[in-house]
């Protein structure tokens, strides 16, 4: 036995020490699920989840509504008959004739064959050899022989099976029906090998591992005469097992090959930098990183040699030192793409000596046209930078050429953010009932309302713990969450109805995971309910529910949503409403003003483009029309300046800045005042006022009082007259409500 099946075996629990491993009906990693048939003790083996008797009977029954078919009586499917004993009290041997084992019968026979009840009374069990039990599983009579340890019935099904040995004849018989893992016949390293990748798959409880799925697999090894499962890399195992011997293409099977492998790995102490470091593949998990869909990060692709090994030296560095493995990956794939550079223009680096400022030249005139994107670009060159600075630092390549640096004039300039905020349009429908309510599954409904009403990142959404929501002295619910990207707990007020959907989405989990620690679990490869909902999952889903929904633009056209125009949008409507800059910020959880001030921006163009379409009139209701070019942005930030100011509750003042007015209260009859449809509700209230004090100065007999409220009432009649005309947008509309709804408070 060689080291690391000594290895193995030393770890195995004696459950996977067997040949042949039952794999239990309603064992969450082995076991088929349970028939759905009450009181049926069978494993599921149909998509309708009945075992092989009911799906006959099912099927025999016309195949009527399953659901209603196994809630109805169904007869048990025929018990394993218990084998009786012969008649003779204290007689353990199996029945023979007359119900009497071979021995009694034979008696009996010389006896005359007298009447039976009578005959074996006073009857002793015979003692021709010492008693033995069978070794059949759960039968309990004795052996029939001295020859062999069975039972009179089983050593006949022995006989009639071909005499195997009788060990594997026993095995047999004691799994008879089950659902087993046979490993009989594969060589015993193998053997080992498969064992402790199962085992490990149950201590994992990850992915399920059923023998109808392996078991092709364990008869294609047996067939090639494999010794063991590192025979061959787990690329050369694909091409062996799947083209070679034509073995059904099952990811579940290569996957289990590669998890045994790595399980191998780790027991063998074959992880950590010492072993991981000389590889050209380096796995993350072997280097204590969690499993994530980033598994690798590869240098193979790396060339020439001594770049290859300071990029393996400049990795380990990064990581480290604390760095993120996806940062880490990113930087590698910005080295790799110089080294494709290298090899498509045929430039050849063999020494550090080589590579000098005009080469990186070249290669930013290559990337330029290779990688238009500027955003990806810098991304490429900061990644090149990185790495050059770090030999330079360190001095791990003393003949690198002193030109090779990159310069900050190198990058392209950062481009604009640009608006992912969906706009109102669009937002307003994903937010209406009708639409939320066809979601196929409520928990992508929740997670869709918990992007739309706090703006979380959906990486932190998705994630988020089961017991989430926190509540102050008053009642108020606050979502609680970890900001990955910043990697601190944060909170985030929400209100109480998604509080509600959230307190019920806690309960469906718990019914499915008593002890799952997260809200959105996924449901399948999560057997103890600690994986989060797959990110792709959820955008599959988000796409399938908006194209369900119809969802369109303005202009009739489809939708696609990204789960991060939820946070964008989130973003640009607290800016939109007046919600300061800094409670931004805090309720974003963003670490700097950059991306909150993006924001804001963003904002303002949206209110200068409705001011530009606004219909502007002055106090006489003609209209001011913008003026064009360069003096436009001025005036329109000299009339924000002023707004700032003066605040009117009907218009605006376009008084210059450094003037102030002093008659705030006789805008409507001065030339600085202009006035936009939004203020109509506020025009039409102060018409009927201004008719009242009109009506009271004439009692009064008030002349100059009168003419004054006269004017005022003729430049409102114009303002309004040309105001109702007026399209108005979206904005103004919205803007005319709030005011009415101040009014009305
Ligand atoms: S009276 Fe004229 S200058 Fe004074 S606040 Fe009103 S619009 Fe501006
Ligand atoms: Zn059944
Ligand atoms: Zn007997
Ligand atoms: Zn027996």
């Amino acid at each position: 036995m060689d080291s690391l099946t000594a290895r193995i075996a030393a770890a195995l629990r004696p459950e996977f020490d067997q040949a042949v491993i039952v794999a239990p009906v309603g064992h969450p990693v082995l076991g088929l699920p349970p028939c759905r048939v009450l009181g049926c003790a069978g494993g599921a083996i149909t998509r309708a989840g009945l075992c092989k008797g009911h799906h006959t009977r099912w099927h025999r029954a016309d195949r009527p509504d399953v659901g209603r078919w196994v809630q109805t009586d169904q007869p048990p499917l025929q018990p394993q008959r218990i084998l009786a004993s012969c008649a003779v009290e204290g007689c353990r041997r199996g029945q023979c004739a007359a119900t009497l084992c071979s021995g009694h019968y034979q008696l009996w026979k010389r006896s005359d064959r007298p009447k039976l009840g009578q005959w074996i009374i006073g009857q002793q069990p015979l003692s021709a050899f010492p008693r033995s039990v069978c070794a059949i599983g759960d039968c309990t009579l004795d052996a029939e022989t001295k020859k062999r340890p069975l039972c009179r019935n089983h050593d006949h099904r022995w006989r009639t099976n071909g005499m195997p040995p009788i060990e594997q004849f026993v095995i047999d018989c004691d799994v008879r029906g089950a659902d087993i893992f046979d490993l009989r016949g594969l060589p015993d390293r193998l053997v080992r090998e498969i064992q402790y990748g199962l085992q490990c798959r149950v201590d994992e409880s990850r992915l399920k591992t059923q023998p109808r799925r392996l078991m092709p697999m364990i008869r294609c090894l047996s067939q090639i005469g494999a010794h063991s499962l590192r025979e061959h890399t787990i690329e050369e195992w694909d091409a062996v097992l799947f083209t070679g011997a034509s073995l059904g293409r099952t990811n579940s099977v290569i996957a289990f090959v590669r998890d045994t492998l790595a399980s191998l790995d780790r027991l063998q102490g074959l992880v950590g930098w010492d072993t991981e470091y000389p590889r050209d593949i380096w796995k993350l998990t072997n280097l204590g990183f969690p499993a994530t869909r980033l598994a690798v990060l590869r240098f193979d692709r790396i060339h020439p040699h001594w770049m290859r090994d300071l990029a393996k030296r400049w990795c380990r560095w990064r990581l480290s030192t604390g760095s993120s493995a996806g940062v880490v990956a990113s930087n590698l794939y910005a080295l790799t793409r110089f080294c494709r550079f290298l090899e498509e223009t045929g430039r050849g680096v063999p020494t550090p000596a080589a590579l000098d400022r005009p080469m990186i030249e070249e290669y930013l005139a290559w990337v330029a046209v290779r990688c238009p994107d500027p955003n990806t670009r810098r991304k490429d060159l900061g990644g090149l930078a990185s790495f050059l600075r770090t030999l330079q630092q360190h001095r791990w390549a003393p003949d690198l050429s002193p030109g090779a640096v990159l310069f900050r004039e190198d990058y392209p300039p950062i481009p604009a953010p640009k608006a992912r905020a969906l706009s109102e349009f669009v937002a307003s429908q994903l937010e209406l009932e009708s639409n939320l309510c066809r979601f196929a599954e409520p928990r992508f409904r929740v997670l869709t309302e918990i992007l739309q009403r706090t703006g979380l990142r959906v990486g932190d959404a998705r994630r988020l713990t089961i017991d989430c929501i926190d509540r102050d002295q008053h009642g108020a619910a606050y979502l609680r969450y970890h900001n990955h990207k910043m990697r601190r707990d944060a909170r985030t007020p929400i209100d109480d109805a998604l509080a509600e959907a959230i307190t019920a989405q806690q309960q469906r989990v718990r019914k499915q995971f008593p002890t799952g620690p997260i809200l959105f679990p996924m449901i399948v490869a999560n057997l103890d309910g600690t994986r989060p909902i797959d990110r792709a999952a959820y955008a599959q889903n988000l796409d399938a529910w908006v194209s369900a929904c119809e969802i369109r633009t303005e202009a009739g056209d489809n939708v696609h949503v990204r789960p991060h125009q939820f946070r964008h949008t989130y973003a640009t409507r607290l800016i939109n409403s007046g919600v300061p800059q800094h409670v931004v910020k805090k309720l974003l959880d963003h670490d700097s003003d950059t991306m909150t001030a993006h924001y804001a921006r963003l904002s303002m163009e949206t209110v200068r483009e409705e001011w530009s379409r606004a219909t502007k009139v002055d106090i006489h209701g003609q209209e001011i029309r913008e003026l064009d070019g360069e003096l436009a942005e001025a005036v329109w930030l000299k009339n924000s300046l002023s707004r700032a100011k003066m605040a009117l509750p009907n218009g605006y003042c376009t008084l210059p800045l450094q003037q102030t007015c002093e008659y705030a209260n006789a805008c409507l009859t001065c030339p600085m005042f202009l006035t936009t449809p939004e203020f109509l509700p506020q025009h039409r209230t102060q018409l009927i006022e201004t008719r009242v004090l009109i009506e009271s100065a004439r009692a009064r007999g008030q002349q100059r009082v009168q003419q004054m409220n006269e004017t005022v009432e003729k430049n409102l009649l114009n303002i309004i007259g040309t105001l109702q005309t007026a399209p108005s947008t979206c904005a103004d509309a919205q803007r005319g409500r709030d005011h009415k709804d101040n009014d009305a408070r």
